[in-house]
């Protein structure tokens, strides 16, 4: 998997229900870690690329703006940055990297020929993880460059982590509602469209008092599994909102759209086939869901339009069950 795998003990969690997503969280780290070589004098880089091109993909800079467009366009895993180069020296760009919450969370390591205390304070004081001194020794850059991309890998998870619903291993509502409200600001901004669909598990009370929580339990993870699966487009997401009731965000997506993906999403979890003798919405599962889509006209904000897919929720509650009802802004 990754050039480094050996040196991470296997999270705790990968052995628990949440195997799949605790993979999904690791998925961008997979393949070879990326590593970005940042340094004015070609035959420098060359070294770099000899120590390291076994296990990881080695992009190269020669100038410090260059460092800075590939760590916005192609985030690195690592950058190993030169200090003294002309034009923007290595200080300023690690401070730029620090700066922007997108490039924020790369390790920056300095290597550099002229060390002396000032410098590496002043250079570790800009939130470098790391100082090397040139010429380096190829075993003692790849060891401590390894050891900062397991701490890099280590603490991404753990800020995944924060945003995902324990029970079910998809995100849970702290990100729905961060998520959501980021997506409300770009729909505003691009002038398009944003849909958004409440789910809510239909008599789930019964289903509970009949088959058990822990089964209970077992359909909310099947259910949340399942509307992941017709999750297709990138931007879109899932969240667990609260108990029985799952929420997705739908970026730049017109309300036909929206109503046909909540009805497959009503039929795909209807096609578990998860037994509810006692519903009587059907013999299986079913699901409610209410859609709701702001278009370049809508008035009101994020909080209108959440309101009104629980409004439709509602409707889909009262007038049967086991349905989509949805309504434009
Ligand atoms: P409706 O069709 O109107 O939504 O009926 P309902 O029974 O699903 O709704 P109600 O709000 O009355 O009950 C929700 C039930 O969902 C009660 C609660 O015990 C159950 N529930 C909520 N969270 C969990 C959970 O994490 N696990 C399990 N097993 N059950 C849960
Ligand atoms: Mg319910
Ligand atoms: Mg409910």
């Amino acid at each position: 998997m990754w050039g480094i795998a050996s040196t991470i003990a296997p999270h705790p969690l990968e052995m628990t229900d949440q195997e799949t997503s605790v993979a999904e969280l690791l998925e961008g780290a997979r393949g070879k870690p990326k590593l970005l070589v940042v340094d004015d004098q070609p035959i420098n880089i060359q070294v770099m690329y000899q120590a390291f091109a076994g296990d990881y993909q080695v992009f190269m800079a020669t100038s410090g703006a260059q460092a800075l467009t590939i760590c916005k366009d192609n985030p690195p895993d690592l950058v190993l940055l030169d200090v003294v180069m002309p034009g923007m020296d290595g200080f300023e760009v690690c401070q730029k990297l620090k700066e922007d919450e997108s490039t924020r969370n790369i390790p920056v390591i300095f290597v550099t020929a002229h060390t002396d205390s000032a410098q590496e304070s002043h250079g570790l004081g800009l939130g470098a993880v790391d100082f090397i001194a040139k010429p380096v020794n190829p075993s003692v850059v790849r060891a401590r460059v390894r050891t900062h991309l397991t701490l890099k890998f280590q603490s991404d998870l753990l800020r995944k982590l924060v945003f995902l619903d324990g029970l079910s291993g998809v995100f849970n509502r702290r990100y729905f509602d961060q998520q959501f409200g980021i997506e409300w600001s770009r729909a505003v901004r691009s002038c398009s469209p944003l849909s958004v669909i409440m789910l809510d598990v239909d008599c789930f009370k019964l289903f509970n008092d009949r088959y058990g929580h822990q089964a209970g339990d077992d359909c909310l993870r099947q259910i949340a599994m399942a509307i992941k699966s017709c999750l297709k487009r990138p931007g879109d997401l899932v969240a667990r909102y609260g108990g029985e009731e799952f929420s997705c965000v739908l970026p730049d997506t017109p309300f036909d759209d929206a109503m046909t993906l909540a009805t497959d999403l009503e039929r795909k979890v209807r096609s578990l086939g998860v037994p509810h003798q006692d519903s009587p919405v059907d013999t299986m599962v079913t699901i409610s869901s209410g859609v709701a889509t702001r278009t370049v006209d809508s008035q009101g904000d994020a909080a209108t339009l959440l309101g009104l897919a629980d409004n439709q929720l509602y409707l889909a509650k009262q007038t049967g069950r086991g349905r989509v009802c949805g309504k434009v802004l």
